[in-house]
């Protein structure tokens, strides 16, 4: 049985806590295909100065042409409104029927994922893997992986040491004049200065 990942996020932009996510989750799960896949709207979190989906598309792009084994969907940028991870699991799902699906997180996906839109269903369609944003979120994430299988589903926590970052942290630095290119790859650092994104 062949195995695929699916890793959802703004991504506004990418940043290198993605990458050592997707670096640390490829190596755990050992899967047969990695798909990185940009939100529309993103259901789950507000959306602060959420950049054209081209844009996101684009940097998702650059990143998976470094990534060997990672490409990019567009389905939920193309089916547009709220991205609901059911549906897109659905989807998969009727597209790779004999795959073991994964949905890769970080630690605060993880501890919301009970009040997600049903998630009983998603999993049904996938084990959940998660890498902690912060080594204070471990414990929060053990009571979320109990949770998680009490209602049936499969959860994994990786042990890689958390790389603290976030979009948010990327755009407030562009925001302020400083230097990001300690916290995003090179290739992405390149393009937001090349496309002028987030100066205003
Ligand atoms: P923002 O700061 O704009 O809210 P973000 O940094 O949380 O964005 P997203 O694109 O919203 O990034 O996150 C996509 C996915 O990547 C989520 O599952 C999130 O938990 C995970 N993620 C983001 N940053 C990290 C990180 N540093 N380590 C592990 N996972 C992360």
């Amino acid at each position: 049985m062949k195995k695929t990942v699916v890793f959802g996020g703004t991504f506004n932009p990418f940043h290198l806590g993605h990458l050592k996510l997707i670096t640390e989750v490829a190596a755990v799960i050992k899967p047969d295909r990695f798909i990185l896949m940009p939100t529309h709207i993103p259901p789950h979190k507000e959306a602060h100065e959420l950049l054209d989906d081209t844009d996101r598309l684009e940097m998702c792009r650059l990143i998976a042409s470094e990534l060997q084994g990672v490409e990019v969907s567009d389905y939920e940028i193309k089916a547009g409104g709220k991205s609901y991870t059911v549906n897109t699991l659905e989807y998969l799902h009727s597209v790779y029927p004999e795959d073991e699906l994964y949905f890769a997180m970080g630690s605060d996906m993880l501890i919301s994922f009970m009040s997600w839109y049903r998630p009983e269903r998603i999993l049904e369609l996938a084990t959940l893997v998660c890498n902690c944003r912060d080594e204070n979120d471990r414990n929060a994430c053990e009571a979320a992986k109990s949770e998680i299988e009490a209602a049936g589903g499969r959860c994994i926590i990786t042990e890689c040491e958390p790389l603290v970052c976030s979009s948010t942290e990327v755009r407030d630095l562009i925001d302020r004049g400083e230097r990001i290119d300690g916290l995003v790859p090179a290739v992405i650092a390149e393009y937001i200065e090349k496309r002028g994104l987030y100066r205003d």
